[in-house]
């Protein structure tokens, strides 16, 4: 059975990787021309984290620069985010204005206000309420629930009192998952015939909550049958009511419609198989760029590669690891938690470590995981280097500075450290799962097109089997030069999947017209 016919309704939205049966999107011949003529499409994004904004994870990577590709294709985009403490107002210019409304909360209402700015062509507008809605961090205030429901609802409001209307109203995650909620029920007539997306970008999180925020967000108490009594789902809910589900890479797109990777949720998208749609990410390459880095020493590109050793070194310095161009330094950057293989990765660490080479990992995490990972630096000083924080300009710093970068993911809706990777000529040693499966192709499987090494097994020897194999690629230097290479020449720039969302938004508002 292909792949499209597993998942395809009435809409062929596996057209154009079918043809890739490997996955691969690189090798993809991007569509010239789209399969119709798409009008310029309003869209309105909302997220609870936008890049340069404010970052968490891969989410805030694709609210920060999926937009601005649309609008490079001539739509029209804004993008809605929390105001969050943590957003350095002055640094980006942020004003203090802004149209302020009254939304309705509960049986009261609260004042929001609205300032915004534009960059490259997209309009993000900060949902202003400190007290209800911004908190210092993106996530992890005991009110997630309560204040993300009034952030969907202060967007609902604005977009009902705004004077254009949008096509698309395209909510991610469970954060504004209420959102489509609210445009699919209540707030239907006020918005005319706006369609709704639902992009899931992690399945694992899906905001479970009392049943009276609810009340709250003006949405009907009906309940859906994964909802136990007195609960809420805010992401089923968004699944079951949006005009399109997708997510983050055809591969999770499957996956997800199986109990072992469906989170409970299995059936409910399996009753939306005929919408759901699977896109990979891109990345933004102005920012991911190692000929234009300012954060690393040294720039450097496929067809000049000679700065990436002078990265290395610089990165070896700085992180405290013996100083040597030889021995090959693996990269980890990520949460240490088990979704990113935290689990299998850290009972091989030494062993890793036995075989010469270096570890660089940048994270944080479950606090169990990062005290292992302390005693683990404490016991291998100048060889593996551990630094537990969020920090953009060192993450760039390692992608640049390491041969190899470490992506064991138990689950793994697409994945932006592979991407980011290829990008700065460092080769990904990965599992075989979800959007690491649709990009990175094993090496020693397929020698003239391989971009990385891969295992299929969740187990720390399969883990070590594709290290001890990149390891042995990285020793012969011919073999290993066209590799670095090779997967920097890949492309892995919105302008493909862009398009592809662009269909999928004409899909959305088919469905919303037959609606
Ligand atoms: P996630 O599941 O966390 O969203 P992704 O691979 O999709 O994982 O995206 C993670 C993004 O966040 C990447 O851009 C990665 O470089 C970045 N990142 C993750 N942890 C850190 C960190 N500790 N410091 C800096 N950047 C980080």
């Amino acid at each position: 059975m292909t792949r499209s016919e597993t998942l395809g309704g009435r809409i062929s939205h596996f057209a154009y990787t079918r043809s890739a049966s490997n996955g691969c999107r690189s090798d993809m011949a991007p569509p010239t021309r789209l399969p119709y003529d798409v009008a310029r499409v309003r869209i309105v994004f909302a997220a609870a984290e936008v890049a340069p904004y404010a970052k968490v994870g891969g989410l805030a990577d694709v609210a920060g620069s999926l937009p601005q590709a649309l609008a490079a294709l001539g739509h029209d985009v804004a993008v809605y985010m929390p105001l969050h403490g943590s957003i350095d107002r002055a640094k980006f210019g942020i004003p203090d204005g802004g149209a302020t409304r009254s939304v309705p909360y509960g049986r009261s209402t609260i004042k929001v206000s609205y300032p915004s700015l534009v960059r490259d062509r997209v309009r993000t507008i900060f949902v202003r309420n400190d007290q209800r809605i911004g908190r210092a961090k993106v996530y992890g205030a005991p009110d997630d629930a309560k204040r993300y429901a009034a952030f969907a609802r202060a967007v609902a409001e604005d977009l009902a009192q705004a004077r254009v209307r949008p096509d698309i109203v395209h909510a991610h995650d469970w954060h504004s998952a209420l959102l489509v909620a609210m445009v699919a029920g209540p707030y239907r007539r006020k918005l005319g015939g706006a369609a709704t997306v639902f992009t899931i970008h992690n399945l694992a999180y899906q905001g479970h909550s009392k049943a009276d925020i609810l009340d709250l967000a003006g949405l009907p108490k009906r309940r859906l049958k994964v909802e136990a009594a007195g609960q809420l789902n805010p992401m089923a809910r968004a699944i079951a009511a949006a005009d399109i589900v997708s997510t983050v890479s055809e591969r999770y797109a499957e996956e997800i419609l199986t109990p072992e990777f469906g989170a409970g949720l299995h059936a409910l998208l399996g009753e939306r198989k005929a919408d759901l749609w699977g896109i990979v990410n891109g990345i933004d390459t102005d920012v991911f760029d190692p000929a234009t880095d300012r954060h690393i020493p040294a720039r450097y590109s496929a067809a000049d590669p000679r700065g990436k050793v002078n990265d290395k070194a610089a990165l070896q310095k700085e992180l405290g690891l013996a100083i040597n161009a030889r021995t090959p330094l693996f990269g980890v950057i990520g949460r240490l938690v088990e979704q990113k293989g935290i689990d299998i990765l850290t009972p091989v660490a030494p062993e890793i470590l036995r075989t010469g080479a270096q570890i660089a990992v940048l994270g944080t995490g479950e606090p169990a995981y990062e005290a292992i990972w302390k005693e683990l630096a404490a016991k291998h000083p100048g060889t593996l280097s551990l630094t537990l924080g969020f920090d953009a300009a060192l993450a760039q710093r390692i992608y640049a500075g390491a041969d190899m970068f470490l992506m064991p993911s138990r689950f793994e809706p697409c994945g932006l450290g592979q991407l980011i990777s290829f990008r700065y000529g460092t080769v990904p040693v990965v599992r075989s799962v979800g959007g690491l499966a649709d990009t990175v192709r094993d090496a020693d499987a397929d020698p003239r097109r391989g971009t990385g090494f891969s295992f299929g097994d969740y187990t720390s020897d399969a883990l070590l089997d594709a290290v001890r194999r990149g390891l042995h690629a990285y020793r012969d230097e011919p073999r290993w030069a066209a590799l670095v290479e090779r997967v920097m020449k890949l492309d892995h720039s919105w302008a493909a999947s862009a398009r592809r969302y662009v269909e999928m938004y004409e899909a959305a508002r088919v469905a919303r017209r037959a609606a």
